[in-house]
């Protein structure tokens, strides 16, 4: 008989914006009229096309590869020597990061999934709440949570509360935890952390013997040169956190899929027996055996992030989109609403007016102005009385958000 994975049963999610969907087509369907100006905030996807610089390179790869003598077969599983080691000189230069300690995949959200591999069980799991879905769904999968409860809150996770009080930066838990998510600047409340903050956590970890997952995937929009970019920043980091990045957001990749993940070489973590065992050979060796590299195309693609030409164009696109958070900030606080981020991140995350929810501020904004927000809820319990406006957008769309805000409130 072929057992399956009853762990799948467990999971809440697919709810979030499979919800949203439904709710807008139901809209839609009984408002063919109004559903015509319906402006989408909701889902994190860039808007904006690719650099001329990205694409110039991957049409010169494509064209390489029609030729016998230039023709690339399967490449290196890790990823290509040229892309690894310029993501090392344009991004972690002086952070004592080396190339071999980067691995090329084809997204961060396989990679936030995938690294559960190599981890064992009965492993203490620390999310905040909110929380991108991910990071909770994945563990739900592979067995290291319980049953959801009626908030959907799962037996066994710990949950660190986000809120307004603490600037939405958890603080550092009373009891253990031996993996701890944590994503800064963050989705979905925009929030940042400080140096103090993460030099906090990175002294938990070492003490405890846990490891840090630090989702920096919108590194990019952090505009204030006090915020580190990178948990490697941070002295003792390498001992105790890895780090995953992407090209979606920063180059507007979301389409083209590459990302990377950071295991320095003197990450360890703890066998049955328990002696130290480094992280990187086991990562190494389950990203070589399950994956076969990201294309050569895309790969010569996100080099070109870090051509001149590359980074002029994405300064132009990180400022094109912060430019909309700004307005989008302006407008929800001339409305009198709370507003958090948007400043370091491409996520404005706003209190809901007084009494009502975030489901209920969802309705709001599609029945009355015909614009999609997320509701907070669907990151967490403690996401309740909040939605997230996404900033990835034209700029014609967000003045025109900004707009219908001011009249609907
Ligand atoms: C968008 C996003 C990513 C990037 O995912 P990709 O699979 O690389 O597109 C990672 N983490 C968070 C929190 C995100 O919002």
């Amino acid at each position: 008989m072929a057992r399956l994975n009853d762990n799948f049963l467990k999971l809440k999610a697919g709810y979030l914006f499979p919800e949203i969907a439904r709710r807008v087509k139901a809209f839609s369907d009984a408002n063919p009229e109004a559903a015509k100006n319906i402006i989408r905030c909701g889902i994190g996807d860039v808007t904006e096309p690719l650099p001329a610089a990205c694409r110039e390179a991957m049409h010169r790869a494509i064209d390489e590869l029609g030729t016998r003598e230039q023709f690339h077969g399967y490449g290196p599983e890790q990823g290509y020597e040229f892309l690894r080691q310029a993501i090392v000189d344009h991004q972690f230069a002086g952070l004592g990061i080396a190339a071999d300690e980067i691995f090329i995949s084809d997204g961060s959200k396989c990679d936030t999934g995938n690294i559960l591999d190599i981890f064992g069980p009965g492993n203490t799991i620390a999310i905040t709440d909110p929380v991108y879905p991910v990071y909770v769904d994945t563990n739900v999968m592979a067995g290291n949570t319980g049953d959801a409860d009626a908030s959907g809150a799962y037996a066994g996770l710990v949950y660190l509360p986000c809120n307004a009080a603490n600037q939405f930066v958890p603080a550092i838990p009373e009891g253990k935890a031996d993996l701890i998510y944590l994503c800064y600047p963050n989705n979905p409340t925009g929030a940042t952390a400080t140096r103090e903050q993460l030099t906090a956590w990175v002294a938990y970890a070492r003490e405890h013997g846990a490891i840090i997952l630090y989702d920096a995937a919108y590194e990019a929009f952090i505009r204030d040169p006090e915020i580190p970019r990178s948990i490697f920043e941070i002295e003792g980091a390498h001992e105790c956190a890895m780090e995953f990045r992407s090209f979606s957001k920063i180059a507007g990749f979301t389409g083209v899929r590459c990302a990377y993940t950071i295991i320095p070489k003197a990450l360890t973590g703890t066998l049955a027996d328990g002696s130290r065992q480094a992280v990187h050979p086991l990562w190494s060796r389950r990203h070589s055996t399950k994956f076969n590299g990201a294309s050569y195309p895309v790969q010569r693609g996100a080099e070109a992030v870090f051509s001149d030409a590359g980074k002029a164009e994405v300064k132009t696109l990180i400022d094109h989109y912060m430019g909309n958070a700004a307005l989008l900030r302006e407008a929800c606080a001339q409305a009198g609403l709370p507003v958090f981020g948007g400043v370091n991140a491409p996520y404005v995350w706003v209190g809901c007016p007084a009494g009502v929810t975030s489901w209920g501020m969802f309705d709001k904004m599609l029945e009355q102005a015909n614009v999609v927000i997320t509701p907070g809820a669907g990151f967490g319990a403690a996401g309740e009385g909040y939605f997230r406006i996404s900033a990835f957008n034209s700029r014609a769309n967000v003045e025109e958000v900004c707009r219908r805000i001011g009249a609907l409130l």
